[in-house]
């Protein structure tokens, strides 16, 4: 018997499973949320085939070493989950959108209805078909349906999640946290958390961090509020929300100020020394550049090696590569200078010195609410760390210019940060300082700092330009371009010669030029609108418009459901791939019923995000482990099909045939460039070639047998300062990761960003902005950092309404995902709106008492907590744990409808804006136009006595829908007292 006493544990989590005669394990990766872990499926034979019995972590597995969450365990319960949607549904003849009431249909009238209603869009017009998804990982397939389709309307969820992190981390330094680098905690002294909540990285996180503390590493997390990781942190400090970018611009002025920063690095491996144009002419603020032309055209973002410096050690200007950077020259960081030509110009790095000058510790005091002689501190813990516990690798490497440096120099202070920082409008610019700082300290794929993950770092601005060319929208005819990319300059803006947006969401428009990720937060918006056009099919999959995925919840409902004069809805068609009833379900004229994770082929792959390590490539795949539910089939195999049916090039055989059977067919022989496919393991014909080779008609096999994933290990004199590394950059370029072997300089000062301000400011030759947006773009284009209040503040009377609303992602739910899950549900059933006692008390409102919050667009009804875990300034709750009624199959009156509350309904998705043709414009980021989720200020209030104790709003509560997996109850009793067969 077991004691509770006893040192043996109660089982080896890591031995080897051992199937009994009825039992079976096969390793897949989980998707219960983005990290991908590697897992076991313990499956036992049932009365209609396979079931899952358990699932466990892999310990063969590299990401999560065999650990696995609350989330990643209760994988079983989606699998059965009631919830569940199992065949095609057509919404039923004079039913309203949103009444949830859909007649079942086959999947080959669902292929037909869809080949002829597309057939014809494509044919006439392609735009007017959009495709809008969320948190999928298969964003190399979708973006290629739609470019072959030849509609710019595509985006995935990036637009509303981090695109400020992405962008302001890839524009600065050529890389970003998470799936593309991350901090080197093995290595690191101390550790800077900003804005993050437990959920990116989750499991990788957690197991480099309980090392990381032990190993006596110091832990500091700076967020409003004390959840997640901040929980275990050696020292919180909170922050008020949206003012990140202060403290971290007051950390560069001391840093600076101080001198802690690294001379060396900056000089020869940033732009910090090369010299801006500063007299008022067309190339005002970018940098002056040496005219042979041997050394290429004037600086953009895409040729950055051809500028000048000024050299210290005689006192001339010298070209910056390779003269700036040889022995002898020192190319000077401060100071003002003229060129032969009269030109008067300064480094880059002066122009940042005057920058920070004014943002003192106390200037960041009065707006981040954090003492300054706390950032003095925290300044001095980072430049100490950075520069006076630094040590060297024995790691020999030869960098771009051929220059041999022994060691490899390690950089011990580490940093991560996520959403926090980038669901702001000011995100951008934030990110941008935290990249600078990162910089200044010289821990960029350093020992102990940031460390990049293949196939990272791309160039700045890497090599993927958006599509923009409006002639090229024709008929039956693929987009040239990707519809996603990264802009060097107005001149690549997906903008129509009158500089309207040629895109739905105005993604890559003047309105928010850099908007990598799109803005899918605004396509319902917009479609609805006209602005700037009408669509006729709308296709969403895995994403809850009609509900937590969108701001302004209940008038994007209304307006999925908006008809015009004619009677017709403003959105004609629209498609919902979904495997459960979200709210969004209800407004879908048809419904394709998608499988779960464990029931698909999928890949994680360098065309897309893989799961790479920060010493070499991985990437990784799904395979079914159990058979599809009922009639479910994977969104991948209806894009194939559809793909097929409507004869895309790329789909297409040149006799007019189908190319590829199905998913995993195409995921073989697909291949972009030669000898480079979704997955880089086991290529070859005979499967012994890695990361480029021929097709393997045997690669899934291979992965199958090999836990599902390839991990590929890079030489030690590979593994750091890959910017700059020529061992790695021509590997790099041969294996297809990057385009081009130079160096990858780190972007302190962005010319890329001062090509649009001049532009604005009426001084470049080109495309220039609208009259309306000129001052915006003048404003926010910055080449150099700075901080700036959230944009929604402007239109908000900040005494009506003095605090600042967040949400955090729980650590046992994911999104939207798991109020289905009859185990995660257990653990939250309803939110609570957790507020500061002192700020509660001075509202009146009781600990667990009903109140009301309000902002400016809205209010809600919720329950409220006390909680000293959060400034006094902010409040916060968990996000998408409320529903709709009746969505997600809970039974009517389920506590997440009656008790649980979004705090969506209290934002807004568009702002005032004079100028534009609609007269508002994105709640967004002016940059990126990454969704301001976090910029929303409210008040809080008690609820009046007498008032109904259930949240508000309430909505009419959804009916199941036909063939919905229903059995609630044999869930919680699964396989309870059934014996062995
Ligand atoms: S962190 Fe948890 S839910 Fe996410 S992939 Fe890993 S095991 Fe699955």
């Amino acid at each position: 018997m077991f004691s509770f006493l006893s040192r043996e544990p109660v089982h080896d989590p890591l031995a080897a499973p051992t199937p009994t005669a009825d039992t079976t394990v096969k390793t897949t990766t989980c998707y219960m949320c983005a990290c991908r872990c590697g897992i076991r499926v313990h499956l036992r034979e049932g009365e209609k085939g396979p079931e899952v019995r358990y699932i466990d972590g892999n310990p063969d597995h590299p990401l999560n070493q065999g650990v696995i969450c609350a989330k990643g365990s209760s994988g079983i319960m989606k699998q059965v989950s009631p919830a569940r949607i199992t065949q095609p549904l057509l919404r039923k003849a004079g039913s309203e959108r949103g009444a949830g009431e859909f007649e079942p249909i086959s999947w080959e009238r669902a292929y037909d209805m869809l080949t002829e209603r597309l057939g014809k869009i494509r044919a006439t017009d392609p735009k007017k078909f959009a495709l809008f998804t969320g948190r999928d990982q298969m964003q190399a397939l979708t973006g290629l349906f739609a470019r072959q389709f030849g509609t710019p309307n595509y985006a995935a969820h990036g637009g509303f999640c981090s695109v400020n992190m992405a962008a302001g981390m890839i524009y600065t330094i050529g890389g970003s946290f998470w799936e593309f680098g991350g901090p080197d905690l093995d290595r690191a002294k101390l550790f800077v958390m900003i804005g993050t909540a437990e959920d990116h990285h989750s499991n990788p996180m957690k197991i480099a961090l309980a090392k990381f503390k032990r190993d006596g590493g110091r832990f500091i997390s700076i967020n409003p509020v004390r959840t997640g990781y901040s929980a275990i942190a050696d020292e919180w400090i909170p922050i008020k929300p949206g003012t990140d970018g202060a403290l971290l611009m007051a950390l560069l002025h001391e840093l600076i100020a101080s001198d802690l920063i690294d001379h060396a690095f900056l000089k020869r491996f940033t732009n910090a020394p090369q010299l801006v144009v500063l007299d008022d002419c067309e190339r005002q603020g970018l940098f002056a550049f040496d005219p042979d032309p041997a050394r290429g055209p004037p600086g953009d973002g895409r040729n950055p090696h051809n500028k000048l410096v000024w050299d210290l050690a005689d006192g001339t200007v010298k070209n910056a590569y390779p003269e700036g950077i040889a022995d002898g020259c020192n190319p000077a960081l401060e100071g003002h200078y003229t060129l032969a030509d009269g030109t008067r110009v300064a480094p880059s790095f002066q122009l940042l010195r005057e920058r920070v000058a004014s943002c003192t510790p106390e200037w960041a005091q009065a707006i981040t609410g954090i003492d300054a002689q706390r950032i003095r501190k925290l300044a001095r813990e980072m430049g100490d760390t950075a520069l006076k516990q630094a040590f060297e690798l024995p790691i020999a490497w030869t960098d771009a210019w051929g220059k041999k440096h022994p060691t490899t120099q390690a950089r011990p202070v580490a940093f991560h940060a996520m959403r926090g920082l980038a669901a702001h409008s000011n995100g951008f610019q934030t990110v941008r300082a935290l990249a600078i700082l990162m910089s200044v300290l010289g821990t960029i794929d350093a020992p102990g700092g940031f460390r990049h993950k293949a196939p990272y770092p791309r160039h700045i601005v890497p090599n993927y330009r958006a599509f923009n060319d409006p002639g090229m929208i024709q008929p039956n005819t693929p987009l040239n371009a990707a519809p996603l990319g990264f802009p060097a300059s107005p001149e690549e803006l997906a903008i129509n010669p009158d500089g309207s947006p040629i895109r739905i969401d105005h993604a890559f428009s003047w309105e928010h030029p850099l908007s990598a990720h799109g803005l899918m937060h605004n396509v319902i918006t917009n479609a609805v609108k006209g602005d700037p056009y009408r669509i006729d099919t709308l296709l969403i999959f895995m994403a809850n418009m009609a509900w937590n995925s969108s701001m302004n919840t209940m008038a994007v409902r209304e307006m999925l459901n908006r008809k015009d004069d004619k009677g017709e809805h403003m959105i004609p068609f629209l498609v919902v791939c979904d495997a459960f009833q979200s709210e969004t379900v209800a407004f879908a004229d048809l419904v394709l019923p998608d499988t779960t994770y464990l029931e698909r082929h999928d890949v994680m792959g360098m065309l897309d995000r893989p799961i790479s390590e920060f010493d070499g490539p991985v990437d990784s795949v799904r395979v079914p482990v159990v058979p599809p539910t009922g009639e479910c089939r994977p969104f991948q195999e209806v894009l194939i099909e559809l793909a097929s049916r409507l004869k895309f090039p790329a789909f297409t055989t040149p006799e007019g045939g189908r190319k590829y059977t199905g998913y995993p067919d195409f995921v073989v022989n697909f291949e972009p460039q030669p000898g480079i496919g979704f997955l880089m393991g086991w290529r070859g014909k005979d499967g012994t070639e890695h990361l480029r080779g021929a097709p393997n008609p045997k690669q899934w096999e291979a992965y199958a047998q090999n836990n599902c994933v390839f991990q590929y290990h890079l030489p030690e004199t590979m593994h750091y300062m890959r910017n700059w590394n020529r061992e790695y950059l021509d590997f790099a370029k041969d294996k297809g990761w990057r385009q081009r072997n130079d160096p990858v300089q780190l972007a302190l000062y962005s010319d890329t960003l001062q090509s649009f301000r001049l532009a604005a400011q009426g001084k470049s030759a080109g495309r220039q902005p609208p009259d309306a947006l000129r001052e915006r773009i003048d404003t926010y284009f910055d080449p150099l950092p700075f901080w700036y209040p959230p944009l929604e503040e402007a239109a908000t009377d900040l005494a009506a309404y003095p605090l600042n609303a967040l949400t955090q992602r729980p650590m046992a739910m994911y999104h939207s995902w798991d109020s289905q899950n009859a185990w995660l549900r257990q653990i939250h059933s309803h939110n609570y709106l957790h507020v500061n006692p002192l700020t509660a008390q001075a509202a009146g409102i009781a600990d667990g008492g009903w109140c009301w919050v309000e902002s400016r667009w809205g209010q809600v009804r919720c329950m409220l907590r006390y909680s000293e875990a959060v400034e006094p300034g902010t409040v916060w709750t968990w996000n998408a744990i409320g529903k709709a009624d009746g969505a997600w199959q809970l039974a009517p009156g389920a506590d997440e409808a009656r008790k649980g509350f979004l705090l969506n309904h209290l934002i807004t998705e568009e702002l005032p804006c004079a100028g534009t043709a609609s007269g508002t414009i994105s709640n967004s980021d002016p940059i990126t136009g990454q969704a301001g989720w976090y910029d929303v200020r409210v008040r809080i209030r008690p609820a009046e006595p007498g008032e109904p104790e259930e949240s508000f709003p309430q909505m009419a509560s959804m009916p199941a829908v036909p063939g919905v997996l229903g059995k609630a109850v044999s869930v919680l009793t699964y396989f309870a007292g059934r014996g062995k067969k």
